[in-house]
């Protein structure tokens, strides 16, 4: 995972948690664990896609195969990033 995706999950998830926290309400409960819920689907998305180099550079774990190579960050990882980009700016 890169720095700047990794940030911004820790954003959502410190998020998740302070709503939680000041729950006083079912719906502000459910919104908290449902921002867990999305972080937690995207950390694991992240971790299928996570760059490994067998000496000819950075490759996806998830894409790649014995046969092809997919250069990191490969679709999924840029998708990513792409959908979360400018989404912390009300930090
Ligand atoms: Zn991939």
């Amino acid at each position: 995972m890169t720095d700047d995706l990794a940030a911004r999950l820790a954003y959502y998830k410190a998020r998740g948690e302070r709503e939680l926290a000041a729950a006083h309400d079912v719906v502000t409960r459910h919104s908290g664990e449902n921002i867990l819920a999305l972080v937690g689907a995207v950390e694991a998305v992240l971790e299928l896609h996570a760059p490994l180099d067998r000496g000819a550079g950075p490759q996806c774990a998830g894409c790649a195969t014995h046969v092809t190579f997919t250069r990191w960050p490969c679709k999924t990882v840029e998708a990513i990033r792409t959908a979360l980009e400018g989404s912390t700016d009300d930090q």
